[in-house]
């Protein structure tokens, strides 16, 4: 029987709809980013939110670090398990036709990044505070990493795209709408 169900689904980054999973002071919405959702209604997909992975690894008091604090294999092993849990659960979406169309993750984060990771400037060795000390390089996350080679396992081949958050904002404020052009055109 037809119903109403676009067949399309797009995987959201936990944080873009739920704030408050966020470190602090990285809020820029009050609940959930707002735009994007909005876009992502207009287009008829379904979100699929994942789990935050470093509430599942460290939970809800976390400060906000850089890539390379999340770059160990102890960490992978856990991002590995979570992102085959979701493949694992996706097959089902895949079995009955429909498209996993996008990831949609949190630029800069060293977790869900897509296109921009966070490190540590050179010359600040002690002392260090994020964001004050902090470069924004290209780069995946290290979760989006083993997410992607999970979903490669299942013959999933989505877009990647990365919604610039508060730091990425501040530093080049056109990125989140020329984002939002692309979101647009893709879905
Ligand atoms: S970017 Fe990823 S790790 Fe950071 S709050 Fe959002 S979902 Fe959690």
């Amino acid at each position: 029987m037809k119903d109403k169900r676009s067949g399309k689904i797009v995987l959201v980054a936990h944080c873009l709809l739920n704030v408050h999973s966020l470190e602090d002071n990285l809020a820029t919405y009050p609940g959930l980013e707002e735009e994007v959702i909005n876009l992502l209604i207009e287009k008829g997909v379904s979100l699929y939110q994942i789990l935050c992975p470093e509430i599942e690894l460290s939970g809800i008091f976390r400060k906000a670090l850089p890539k390379e604090s999340y770059d160990h294999p102890k960490i992978r092993k856990i991002y590995r398990q979570l992102a085959d849990k979701i493949a694992d659960n996706l097959k089902w979406y895949v079995k009955k036709d429909y498209k996993i169309i996008a990831v949609i993750g949190a630029e800069a984060s060293p977790s869900c990044g897509i296109e921009l990771v966070g490190r540590w400037k050179e010359k600040t060795k002690s002392k260090r505070e994020f964001p004050r000390d902090i470069e924004f390089i290209s780069g995946m996350g290290v979760f989006m990493e083993e997410l992607k080679s999970a979903l490669t396992k299942i013959n999933v081949y989505p877009e990647w795209i990365g919604i610039p958050g508060k730091s990425i904002r501040t530093l080049k404020p056109e990125s989140f709408e020329e984002t939002l052009n692309k979101l647009n055109k893709l879905l």
